[in-house]
């Protein structure tokens, strides 16, 4: 199944449970504008490389749009047409004052040089550069990006247009970005789990878990979990995954992927198993946090955790959603699940608006009011519909975006 048309049945699903219009499932689905363009750059040996690159802008009811930047081969329209459409969700769950928005390119950014990374940024801004600002759609790092490349984005930007660091967030913690943003996509990944697990009476030094990607969301979530007293017992890369039975120590795991570009290729303190063999594991807790659809219909039946946090987005398809809801499997959906990062980016924006730095522990605080708000009204939505978390959170999420339209005067 497509991206988009996965994003579109959850979203339906849930439009179901208030009978939402028609008209008003077209218009809540459809996108406000979506920009596809030709990013050609010179490579380093003289050749001319032609890549191309989108910006979806989703939906601006309840706030400028806020979105990702993703760099990665697989990329295309359709997927991020879903995740912007995602992101229009995830904002309103958390209730931010965003609308939702997502860019890529698609590229593999490990065969680039910093050099021809850095053209291919500046080239898509160059293209893009009128559509974006901080008050209509603002991006962020997402797989692929990160903090430089953010700071490539601001820079072209304020060629045209002028000084504005909140145009876009993510950037690095010195040069107005905000503290803690780095790890808060999977910090609040480690908080959620957390209160999840609470609520549902397990302890975390019983939890077995197992997580898929060690990059930016995976490695965050990790080093939370492991200092919350979880026991992580595999890990896993593009290049591979790890299983440890007693738990693997994620520090020294976290210190080999930095001495080795970010990557736990030849990691030895570990078994080396397959990424699907990790999601197979008999272990009370999974979290993908790596790429989307990676429970399907094939694997479904022999997935063992009892609880999934989808940290990626849109790792389970449709299809296995229901079938892991009827076997009492319970799954934290993305929308709520890796909010943090987009949380933190609108802390990062008003920030930047004001001119004014918070501490860490300011951020890391307001992150956990924002998501364990969020998390309760979620809990509490599918506590009285008898409705998956997934389910509960889109129809708050989608009350939400509605309102804003209709008080607009839609
Ligand atoms: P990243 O690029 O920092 O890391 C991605 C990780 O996934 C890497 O370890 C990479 O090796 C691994 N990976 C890539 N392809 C894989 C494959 N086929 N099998 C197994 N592992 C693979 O990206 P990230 O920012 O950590 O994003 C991970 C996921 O979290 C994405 O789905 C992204 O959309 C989502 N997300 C990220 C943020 C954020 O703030 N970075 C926010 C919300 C959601």
């Amino acid at each position: 199944m497509k991206p988009f048309e996965a994003t579109s049945l959850y979203f339906n699903r849930a439009a179901d449970h208030i009978e939402l219009a028609e008209n008003l499932r077209k218009l809540l689905l459809t996108a406000k504008r979506e920009v596809q363009v030709q990013v050609a750059i010179e490579m380093d040996d003289g050749e001319i490389n032609t890549l191309i690159g989108y910006r979806v802008q989703h939906d601006n009811a309840r706030g400028p749009m806020k979105g990702g930047l993703r760099y990665h081969p697989d990329v295309d329209l359709d997927e991020v047409r879903s995740l912007a459409s995602l992101m229009t969700w995830k904002t309103a769950v958390v209730n931010i004052p965003f609308g939702g928005a997502k860019g890529g390119i698609s590229v593999n950014p490990r065969k680039l040089s910093q050099k021809e990374l850095q053209r291919v940024t500046r080239k898509f801004i160059d293209e893009i550069h009128d559509v974006i600002g901080p008050d209509t759609d603002i991006p962020a790092p997402d797989m692929g990006t990160n903090h430089e490349v953010m700071s490539w984005i601001r820079n072209q930007w304020e060629k045209y247009h002028g000084f504005h660091p909140a145009v876009v967030t993510g950037k690095p913690a010195e040069f107005y970005g905000a503290e803690g943003r780095e790890e808060a996509t999977g910090r609040g990944v480690g908080i959620l789990a957390f209160k999840l697990l609470d609520r549902l009476g397990r302890k975390p030094k019983d939890t077995r878990v197992a997580i898929q990607g060690f990059g930016n969301v995976g490695s965050h979530a990790a080093k939370f979990l492991t200092e919350a007293d979880f026991n992580i017992v595999a890990i896993s890369d593009a290049s591979g995954a790890f299983y440890r039975e007693d738990g693997i120590n994620i520090k020294q795991a976290l210190r080999y992927a930095l001495d080795h570009t970010m990557s736990l290729r030849g990691y030895k303190e570990a078994d080396q198993i397959t990424n699907a063999e990790l999601l197979e594991l008999d272990v009370e807790m999974l979290i993908p946090a790596a790429i989307g659809g990676v429970i399907t219909s094939k694997n479904v039946d022999r997935i063992k955790a009892q609880v999934i946090i989808e940290a990626a987005n849109g790792p389970i398809e449709p299809d296995a959603d229901e079938k892991l809801y009827n076997r009492d499997i319970t799954i934290l959906p993305d929308i709520l699940a890796n909010a943090g990062g987009v949380t933190v980016s609108y802390f990062e924006w008003v920030q930047n608006l004001q001119y004014y730095k918070w501490g860490l522990n300011r951020v890391r605080q307001e992150l956990d009011h924002v998501l364990s708000s969020a998390f309760e009204e979620v809990w509490q939505e599918s506590h009285e519909r008898d409705v998956s978390l997934r389910t509960a959170a889109y129809i708050l999420a989608i009350r939400r975006v509605y309102r804003a339209t209709h008080l607009a005067g839609m």
